[in-house]
């Protein structure tokens, strides 16, 4: 079962891959405006690195904690930037939280989620409004918990948390910057959604699309 869940794990960052490819120029495009446009070829270069870790360690017969925890440490060492660093410990503490014993349900996956973006509010020291990724991911993380305790399958409650994730991601187009390289150009920001909360949605949206097949 472990073995099944640990090649889910390699077809989820194959999925996230996936769209950051189709979606690369656009990133940098946005990160362009109030950020040095590095956006999506960082993303592009964390998501490349963290599924060939995934890959490589799935077929030494890891189980999927230890698997997603490769493709932590890849994402982070290979992407660069802020985003890279935050993205590698997201998917670490994701893995740690599902572990290698068993095949997850959807109450472990659910507070893996909600584990990333805690670490990625303390290590980067922002918090819900600053306009970054979190300004996505809390959302997205906040609706899974509520659906899953509600009742609904992973599958369900993750599509239906990934809407509320690109709904909040386009939403922070009218927040202010606290925090990072587009702190200081106001001005510019205004308008535009975070890249990186944009990144975030288009990731889950594409993780909902492959839970669906
Ligand atoms: P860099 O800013 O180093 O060039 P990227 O362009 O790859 O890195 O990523 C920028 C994104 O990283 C921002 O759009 C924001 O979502 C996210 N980000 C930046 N700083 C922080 C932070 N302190 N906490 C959370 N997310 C952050
Ligand atoms: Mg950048
Ligand atoms: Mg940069």
């Amino acid at each position: 079962e472990s073995r099944a869940c640990a090649q889910l794990v390699v077809d989820v960052l194959g999925a996230i891959k996936r769209v950051i490819d189709e979606n690369v120029d656009e990133l940098g495009r946005l990160d362009a405006i109030a950020g040095d446009g590095d956006h999506g070829i960082g993303m592009q270069r964390g998501a490349t690195a963290a599924l060939a870790a995934a890959r490589k360690t799935e077929q030494a017969d890891a189980g999927a904690g230890a698997t997603l925890a490769a493709a932590g440490d890849a994402w982070a060492d290979r992407a660069g930037g802020t985003s890279g660093a935050l993205w590698g410990l997201a998917l670490r503490a994701v893995a740690d939280s599902i572990g290698d014993e068993n095949a997850p349900d959807a109450a472990t996956v659910s507070a893996g989620i909600s584990a990333a973006a805690d670490a990625i509010a303390r290590v980067g020291k922002a918090e819900l409004g600053d306009k970054t990724m979190l300004d996505a991911l809390i959302p997205f993380a906040e609706a899974l918990a509520s659906r899953v305790v509600a009742g609904s399958s992973l599958t369900a409650a993750w599509r239906q948390a990934a809407e509320v994730a690109t709904t909040a991601a386009q939403a922070s187009a009218d927040l202010i910057p606290r925090i990072g390289r587009a702190r200081p150009h106001v001005e510019k920001s205004l308008g535009t959604p975070d890249p990186g909360a944009v990144s975030l949605a288009l990731a889950a949206t594409a993780v909902a699309v492959l839970l669906e097949d």
